[in-house]
């Protein structure tokens, strides 16, 4: 996937405004976070990044995604594992859906207008407006539906 131009510009202005430095191990975390539509953990952020910069440190990774988070760009989402995952679509395309895996972690993104418009019209009849809303949908994959376990088990 090429890198994520726009992104990166709101990301990189993000960190000017709070006056931090761009290094080059905190550049290399950036690009690897702007050229990826899967979501990640942490642990798999650092194994990315370090293909890019070996001098990538885990603290620099763990120093940077809550300034990620904070600003926007990126969402963290937890499953209820021990673990969070990050969402690095959510600049492009800020209404969607997760459904996940139990097993091995697949991550499938789901955008529905029927949902979009039910979600409208439940928070206008109970008198709230929304400001933000995350549907996540834990469940069993196709192949764990047909083998019983997942291969590509990750985590
Ligand atoms: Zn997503
Ligand atoms: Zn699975």
């Amino acid at each position: 996937m090429p890198l994520n131009e726009a992104a990166k510009k709101k990301f990189v202005a993000f960190l000017e405004s709070k006056s931090l430095r761009i290094t080059s191990q905190r550049h290399a975390i950036i690009n690897t976070v702007f050229s990826t539509d899967k979501h990640f953990t942490a642990d798999e952020l650092l194994a990315w990044a370090r293909e890019k910069d070996k001098s990538v440190s885990r603290a620099t990774v763990y120093r940077t995604l809550p300034l990620l988070t904070e600003s926007g760009l990126v969402r963290e989402m937890d499953f209820g594992k021990d673990y969070k995952f990050y969402d690095p679509n959510y600049a492009d395309h800020p209404h969607h859906s997760h459904l996940i895996c139990g097993d091995c972690d697949k991550i499938v993104e789901f955008d529905d207008e029927k949902l979009e418009k039910l979600e409208c019209e439940i928070t206008e009849k109970l008198g709230f407006s929304i400001k933000s809303q995350r549907l996540q949908i834990t469940g069993t994959c196709e192949e764990m539906k047909r083998l019983g376990s997942c291969k590509n088990k990750c985590h």
